[in-house]
């Protein structure tokens, strides 16, 4: 069923509490925690409970839980008082997705230049 856990999904282990993270806030839909591989000083991953491949999915199937991964992504910026902050959502091989439950990573702490790589 659409949203179910994923034997073979990392984050929905982490999730689930099979594999640590640094876990930094979590609500009834979501979950942000550390990037293991932090390409700013603040570097969070936003991820919702339920497992979708990609945020367009889970957008398309949940919309207020989408909705509640930004609000996240506000209370991260927040709770690590950056000045400026961006969200990416990879989505898809060729936009950089390597892990195919959906995501928001929130980065700051650090200049950034546009159009990203
Ligand atoms: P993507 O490339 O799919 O947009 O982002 C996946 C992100 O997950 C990467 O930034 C990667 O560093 C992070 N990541 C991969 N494995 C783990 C893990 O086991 N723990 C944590 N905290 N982050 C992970
Ligand atoms: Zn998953």
């Amino acid at each position: 069923m659409a949203g179910e856990p994923q034997d073979d999904c990392l984050f929905c282990k982490i999730v689930a509490g099979q594999i640590p993270a640094t876990i930094i806030r979590e609500t009834a839909t979501t979950v942000a925690f550390r990037d293991i591989s932090p390409q700013a000083p603040t570097h969070v991953l936003v991820i919702p409970k339920a497992h979708y491949a990609n945020a367009a999915d889970l957008a398309a199937a949940e919309p207020q839980t989408a909705a509640d991964i930004l609000s996240e992504a506000r209370q991260v910026a927040d709770q690590d008082q950056l000045e400026s902050h961006r969200v990416v959502f990879n989505t898809g091989t060729g936009a950089g997705q390597t892990v195919f439950h959906a995501h928001a990573h929130v980065l700051g702490g650090r200049g950034m230049q546009w159009p990203p790589g």
